[in-house]
């Protein structure tokens, strides 16, 4: 992979158990993604398309990339990760060829998907001043979706786009055929941070109560699954500099079983 694309590797695997808070969109993802994904016979016997685009859009941190790779790892897809304004280039036809290049490798590793992040900045909507490049990408973007499913193609290919701004997407993307399926990933709500901090601690030894957790919940009003995510690291270390007490060398063996995050360290690491 290139510096601009990331692959699904052991390490980043993530499964549907994970992912805490949204449970309505992981539904909708079983029956209209992972389906076709799996049967895209199912679906073309009937004369009925498959999806090749869904937006996920939604605040940064929410867990729309998460989503991505569960659904990849669900469905033993091929995933590769393309960040939007990383890979614009200023180089004329750079973008376009490693767009093509990105395409080529998923028809050819089906089931794929590709995940663009900040689709927004892939394909702005410019009131018909976008420029010269901008227009481009979107050409051969458009271009390399419409090819999913023909000749040569069983269509096992998914292009998952997630954005912040949905209404700042070129409008052209969002048409049938297209990123024709749409799904938010909002803010969660108190209920939701509580079934995330239970998912993201479900394998850190701690001592929190169910009840705790629902109040430490409730109290993160605003708090995205990355910030949560954020404030359960920080309880860890703070859990680890505990027992540790300025001592810098006790071993592995030494600390196992020593170290338990408590509503503490949870609640000092919020603050
Ligand atoms: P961005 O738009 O900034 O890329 P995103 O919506 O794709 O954000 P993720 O990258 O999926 O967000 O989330 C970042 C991290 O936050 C995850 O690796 C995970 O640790 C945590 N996280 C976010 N949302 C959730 C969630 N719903 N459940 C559990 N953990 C979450």
């Amino acid at each position: 992979a290139q510096n601009d694309t990331e692959e699904q590797s052991k390490s980043t695997r993530v499964s549907y158990s994970m992912i805490g808070g949204l449970s309505n969109q992981l539904d909708v993802i079983r029956e209209t993604i992972e389906l076709p994904l799996k049967n895209p016979e199912l679906f073309t016997n009937y004369g009925i398309p498959p999806s090749r685009g869904v937006l996920l859009y939604g605040p940064p941190g929410t867990g729309k990339t998460m989503i991505g790779r569960a659904i990849a790892n669900e469905v033993g897809a091929h995933m590769t990760v393309i960040n939007g304004p990383e890979i614009m280039s200023k180089f004329y036809g750079e973008t376009e060829a490693r767009l093509r290049q990105i395409f080529s490798e998923a028809s050819q590793r089906q089931p794929a998907i590709i995940f663009i992040d900040e689709l927004d900045a892939l394909c702005p909507k410019r009131e018909g001043a976008q420029n010269e490049v901008e227009k481009r990408v979107v050409a051969s973007l458009l271009t390399l979706m419409d090819g999913i499913g023909s000749e040569g193609h069983s269509g096992q290919v998914l292009v998952l786009g997630a954005t912040n701004r949905p209404h700042a997407l070129d409008p052209a993307l969002r048409r049938p055929g297209r990123f024709d399926k749409e799904l938010e990933v909002g803010v969660p709500s108190a209920v939701e941070r509580a079934d995330i901090l239970q998912k993201l601690l479900h394998t850190v030894p701690h001592s929190a109560s169910v009840e705790e957790l629902n109040r430490l919940a409730e109290s993160a009003h605003g708090y995205v699954g990355a910030d949560l995510a954020a404030v359960c690291k920080e309880a860890g270390l703070h859990a680890l500099r505990g027992v540790l007490g300025g001592s810098t060398h006790l071993s592995d063996q030494q600390l196992k079983g020593r170290v338990t995050v408590t509503l503490q360290d949870l609640t000092w690491a919020m603050s």
